[in-house]
C-alpha cells in the first residue's frame, strides 16, 4: 500500500515538474533574452528545473545536437577559439581541445561566464567559431545574432543547431542571415529533430529589419 502511494506521489511530482518546465520554456521562447535574464536572476531554482526538463526532452532524441558540433570541431584545428552561446552544462567545452568561452544565464558549471548572450564580454572579432546549440531562444534574434557577428572575425564560422519544427520558412531565414552578414556554407536538414546550419561571416550585420529571421517558439506537448 505504501508502495502504491509512493508511486502516485512520484507521478504527481513528475506531472508538476513537467508543467513547470513547459511554462518556463514558453517564457524563454516568447520573451526577449533580457526577460530570460531577469527571470533566472530572480529565481535560480527555476533555471535548474528548466535544465532538468531540457535534459529529459533531449534524451529522447536519437542524437544530441551538441555531439554533432563536437564532431565538427574535432575535424578542425584545435587552435580555433570558440564562443558557446547558451552553453548549458558546457558539454561542448568539456569535449574539445579548443579554448571555449561559455555563456549562459546561470552557471551549471564553473566554466560559465554568466551573461545575457545578447551582450557577451568579448572583444570584437576575437573568436573563430560561434555556436548556438538549441540556444536561439529570445525574441530578439537579430540582436543576438548581431552579437555573434560582432565577436566573430571575418570569415569565422557560425554554427546553429536548432529544433527543425521551429523553422517556418528556411529559405527566408537563410536570406535574412545574409543581411546579418552570414553566408550559408552548409545545411543539414536531414534530421526530423534538428537542423544543423553552418555559416561564414562575410562582414558586419547590415542594419534594418530582417523579417525572414522569425523562428517559431519550441513548445513541448504535455505527455
Ligand atoms: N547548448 C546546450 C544547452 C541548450 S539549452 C546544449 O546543447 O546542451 C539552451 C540554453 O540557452 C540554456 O542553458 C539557457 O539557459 C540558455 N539561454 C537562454 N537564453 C539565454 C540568454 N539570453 N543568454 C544566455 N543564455 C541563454
Amino acid at each position: 500500500r505504501s508502495g502504491r502511494s509512493a508511486a502516485l506521489r512520484a507521478r504527481m511530482e513528475e506531472r508538476l515538474l513537467g508543467a513547470r518546465f513547459r511554462y518556463l520554456n514558453q517564457q524563454l521562447y516568447t520573451g526577449s533574452s533580457r526577460d530570460a535574464e531577469r527571470l533566472f536572476r530572480a529565481d535560480p531554482a527555476a533555471f535548474h528545473l528548466y535544465h532538468q526538463g531540457f535534459e529529459r526532452q533531449v534524451r529522447r532524441w536519437p542524437e544530441r545536437p551538441v555531439q554533432r558540433i563536437v564532431r565538427y570541431l574535432r575535424r578542425r584545428p584545435a587552435s580555433l577559439v570558440v564562443a558557446d552561446f547558451g552553453c548549458g552544462d558546457c558539454t561542448l567545452a568539456a569535449s574539445v581541445r579548443n579554448q571555449v568561452h561559455c555563456f549562459d544565464l546561470v552557471p551549471l558549471s564553473p566554466r560559465v561566464t554568466v551573461c545575457d548572450m545578447a551582450k557577451v564580454p568579448l572583444a570584437a572579432e576575437s573568436v573563430d567559431v560561434a555556436v548556438f546549440c538549441l540556444a536561439l531562444m529570445g525574441t530578439n534574434l537579430q540582436e543576438i545574432l548581431g552579437e555573434a557577428n560582432r565577436v566573430l572575425r571575418l570569415g569565422g564560422t557560425l554554427m546553429v543547431a536548432e529544433v527543425a519544427s521551429r523553422f517556418e520558412d528556411t529559405r527566408a531565414f537563410l536570406k535574412a542571415m545574409t543581411q546579418l552578414g552570414f553566408r550559408t556554407v552548409s545545411k543539414d536538414l536531414s534530421s526530423s529533430y534538428f537542423y544543423l546550419l553552418e555559416f561564414a561571416k562575410t562582414g558586419p550585420a547590415r542594419p534594418g529589419p530582417a523579417p525572414g529571421l522569425r523562428l517559431r517558439p519550441c513548445l513541448y506537448k504535455k505527455r
